[in-house]
């Protein structure tokens, strides 16, 4: 794993940003953004800066808009174009720093923490920015979709409202009947054992929604799935080989059956949530989830910050 010491000094400078960065975007050479044409042309009096003349027309997905490369004016674009940093006055190396310490700390860095450490290394920052950047950096950190195989565990939990300060009864309760009425947030979460997590945040615990998840999270082909007795899960074993453990029982772990795995990811996702940005609203929980989940998902990765670059 690289130091936060070799970022400064490796990535100290707009143009050495960029170098990683079109390194990252194109490893086999730039290619048009647009057409996906790799006969491309560098704009030599501006940096980073390339021109397509390709002829070719291309939709735009998101917006169904047609555009040409056209043969005589061409297109011009900058490596910065369609990535994260497209748009923003924040120098680059600021970028790649607040990046760095995204992807090195554990358990999550606040804005606040964010904003400190720039202070630190010489590059004042305020909080509102430090802030921006953090967000725009935990959206897209982008997590594999593909789905989960081999022995698979999946769960449910709760985050935010004051769960620790409630009768155990009450407590109980809730568990078993969903987050509504406590000001509690859910988001379920499959683990695929040694391998990957993926979760996300849900209105409810029905067997519906419960099944939805599954069904985009987890092969077809998977050799186990394990979760609690939760009803909500019911309806899994008609199509995936699915076993269950009775927490209520007191049984936690029968064989291979037993959702250890994921309430590991739970145990770090709520000491990092609460330990660094001390409560979590609807609008950033899915923000957060991505963080960590990429986080995990690149636990043996020693090039996450590159990864986390080519990501961008
Ligand atoms: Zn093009």
């Amino acid at each position: 794993m690289i130091s936060l010491r070799q970022i400064h000094e490796q990535y100290n400078t707009q143009e050495a940003c960029m170098g990683l960065l079109v390194e990252m975007r194109w490893p086999d050479g730039v290619r048009c953004p647009r057409c996906g044409n790799d006969k491309v042309f560098k704009i030599t009096k501006r940096n980073w800066t390339w021109v397509c003349k390709s002829g070719k027309e291309s939709v735009n997905e998101d917006t169904g808009l047609v555009s040409v490369c056209h043969k005589k004016n061409g297109y011009r674009f900058s490596a910065l174009v369609g990535t994260v940093f497209e748009n923003t006055n924040y120098p680059l190396p600021i970028w790649f720093e607040v990046i760095y310490l995204i992807c090195q700390s554990k358990k999550g860095m606040s804005a606040l923490q964010v904003q400190r450490m720039l202070k630190e290394d010489g590059r004042p920052t305020a909080y509102k920015t430090a802030f921006y950047i953090c967000h725009r950096v935990r959206a897209m950190l982008g997590n594999d979709e593909a789905q989960l195989t081999g022995e698979v565990e999946v769960d449910e939990t709760f985050l935010g409202g004051k769960q620790k300060n409630r009768h155990a009864k009450v407590r109980a309760k809730y568990h078993g009947g969903g987050a509504a009425n406590t000001g509690k947030l859910t988001v379920i979460g499959a683990i695929a054992r040694k391998g990957n997590v993926v979760c996300q945040m849900i209105e409810d615990t029905s067997a519906d929604t419960l099944s939805t998840f599954v069904e985009k999270a987890v092969a077809d082909k998977v050799s186990l799935i394990a979760t609690d007795e939760s009803g909500g899960y019911r309806d899994l074993k008609h199509f995936y080989p699915h076993q269950t453990v009775d927490h209520k029982a007191g049984e936690y772990v029968r064989g291979t059956v037993h959702t250890n795995n994921i309430e590991n990811f739970w145990s770090l996702l709520k000491r990092g949530v609460i330990g660094t940005y001390h409560n979590v609203s609807k609008k950033y929980l899915p923000l957060y989830l991505n963080e960590f989940a990429w986080r995990f998902n690149n636990r043996k990765n020693p090039d996450i910050f590159k990864a986390a670059i080519a990501g961008c």
